[in-house]
């Protein structure tokens, strides 16, 4: 290839550092300025350069194009400086990202499948340039964090976990694919939005959808084979279960708003149960929110009480509460539930309000996964740090406006002693003298290690017992010196670390199950699992 199409590929892109051998030997010498620049140095001053933009969606914007046009020196900055750059390309920033998505559209990142590609996915699969992608990340955009209906422009969300795939877990960007379906959008502001880039029509839905998936899903495994893992990411939840419920049998596929979600809020319950005393099946739940995030943690804990206690599921259930839009739970209401809903009507009389919910419930835990912010109020708090000594409080929703809580709500409305953990990332926050660090419940400590688990593994299925490992994995993580600080999970510098562990464990417990497909096993997992992880460090070009 000619030294102007070698710098104009991202994949192959270095820029200043392309060295004089290189220049001379690729027909580059004056294509560039005559100064020859370190990866390091090139990092630094980049880093330089997004500090200086005080809007956030300007940072998002300048990494987006940094990956487009050199994509090792993307993945070494986000590799380098993660807890910094996660909330750019990820948690909080993308959601604006998404919500502007069609005024800051660039270049496409990902396939686009709409209701016009219908009898013709496996053609437009066959388009993406990549043969032997391992990963895709796929959503329709209905439920786009807590932000609702984004249609098309959901796409910053797989192109985002996609890129924290190989940045956190190590797997290869051309492995990685994401894809946004789009079968229309309810959201009106869009729809009457002249810079939308989806399809201007109301969702399809019922045989019209499932045909178009089931296409979908057809075509990914005729096209990649049966061990590509299939991520679905933000659908709405009448969706969400019910392609899990029919795809997970015959497809590698992984839900990670419901399962992801679960792993990572029961590895810290796990780990904060050092700081609180007791096991798991000692402590009463109550959640705001029962769709996917909530029913599907609530089910994971009464798994891993399972495990620990033998005792039946259905035991364990009860000591976990949920409350959704029209109060709490109650078997009163059995009758016009959504399936999922279910199993979490226990016996009590109507409960309108959370904080008559607190005061009833009596528990131990209050997670908030409702998508609305400021639910849990003083009263709330107040209230469960009567009834607690230490009060775990985690306030999942995201993005950071739909947060329940503030981390400096939390510490202040319960004097300094409440443990707390949020889905979008809080500054640390000075009371009475001591500073806590609030712990960040973000998927991102165990979808990409997990992921890296089932690949390395070649598992063919995913099975709960992985994500019950991979929660023990991460919850092992956390040491002395973070419980000092309030902390229930470990900082993310830590998470390629963290990853590998997380693969080793998910890997081994497939090989266990009799669901891993690449034999024989690897002897030592973890070192086979950091053997297996991308590195963004410049190859040299002969
Ligand atoms: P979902 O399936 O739509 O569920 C939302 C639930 O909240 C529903 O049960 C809904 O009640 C309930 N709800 C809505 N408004 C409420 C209100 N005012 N009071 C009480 N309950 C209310 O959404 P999801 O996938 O579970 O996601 C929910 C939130 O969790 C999102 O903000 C998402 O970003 C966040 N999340 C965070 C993490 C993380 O931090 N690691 C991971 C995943 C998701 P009805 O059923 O009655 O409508
Ligand atoms: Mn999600």
């Amino acid at each position: 290839a000619s030294g102007y199409t070698l710098m104009r590929d991202p994949r192959h892109n270095k820029g200043l550092a392309f060295t004089e051998r290189e220049r001379d030997a690729h027909y580059l010498r004056g294509l560039l300025p005559p100064i020859v620049l370190s990866q390091e140095l090139q990092e630094k001053r980049i880093m330089h350069m997004l500090r200086q933009y005080k809007v956030p969606l300007q940072r998002y914007m300048a990494m987006m194009d940094l990956q487009e046009r050199n994509e090792r020196l993307f993945y070494k900055l986000l590799i380098d400086n993660v807890e910094e750059l996660l909330p750019v390309v990820y948690t909080p920033t993308v959601g604006e990202a998404c919500q502007k998505y069609g005024s800051i559209f660039r270049r496409p990142q990902g396939l686009y499948i709409s209701l016009k590609e219908k009898g013709k996915i496996l053609e437009v699969l066959k388009n993406w340039p990549e043969r032997s992608v391992q990963v895709i990340v796929v959503t329709d955009g209905e439920r786009i964090l807590g932000l609702g209906d984004l249609g098309c422009q959901g796409m910053g969300i797989p192109v985002g976990k996609l890129s924290l795939y190989t940045a956190l877990g190590g797997v290869r960007p051309s492995a990685c694919l994401p894809i946004t379906i789009d079968v229309g959008t309810n959201n009106e502001k869009l729809l009457n939005d002249e810079f939308y880039i989806g399809l201007r029509q109301r969702r399809a839905t019922g045989q019209e959808y499932a045909e178009l998936l089931h296409e979908f899903m057809s075509a990914v495994k005729q096209n990649y084979g049966e061990k590509v893992l299939i991520q679905f990411e933000d659908f709405a939840n009448h969706n969400a279960f019910e392609l899990l419920a029919r795809y997970s049998s015959s497809h590698l596929v992984f839900n990670d708003d419901i399962q992801g979600t679960a792993s990572v809020v029961l590895a810290g319950l796990l780990a904060a149960l050092k700081l609180l005393g007791g096991t798991l099946a000692d402590h009463r739940f109550l959640f705001l929110g029962a769709g996917e995030a909530g029913t599907g943690i609530a089910e994971l804990i009464a798994l891993e009480m399972s495990k620990q206690t033998g005792n039946p599921i259905e035991e364990n259930r009860k000591k976990i509460w949920l409350v959704d839009s029209k109060g709490l739970i109650v078997d009163s209401r059995k009758h016009s539930l959504q399936h999922f809903k279910k199993p979490w009507a226990h016996e009590h009389e109507p409960v309108s309000k959370l904080v008559d919910a607190v005061k009833a419930i009596k528990p131990t835990v209050l997670i908030g996964t409702s998508g609305v912010g400021k639910q849990f109020t003083r009263e709330v708090v107040e209230a469960m740090a009567s009834i607690n000594e230490k009060p775990l409080i985690m306030a999942l929703s995201n993005p950071t406006s739909q947060a329940e809580c503030t981390a400096e709500e939390a510490y202040t409305w319960s004097e300094g002693r409440a443990i707390f953990a949020s889905g979008s990332p809080f500054d640390p926050f000075e009371y009475d003298g001591k500073v806590f660090v609030p712990g960040q419940a973000n998927n991102a400590y165990i979808f990409p290690g997990f992921g890296l688990g089932v690949i390395m593994s070649g598992a063919i299925r995913v099975h709960d017992d992985m994500l019950l490992t991979a929660s023990e994995a991460l919850a092992a993580q956390v040491t002395e010196e973070h419980f000092k600080k309030g902390l229930i999970y470990p900082p993310f510098s830590d998470i390629r670390k963290i990853s590998a562990n997380i693969a080793a464990k998910v890997a081994a417990k497939a090989y266990e199950l009799g669901l891993a497909s690449h034999l024989p096993q690897p002897e030592h997992l973890v070192k086979y699992a950091e053997s297996c992880m991308y590195s963004p460090v410049y190859r040299s070009y002969r």
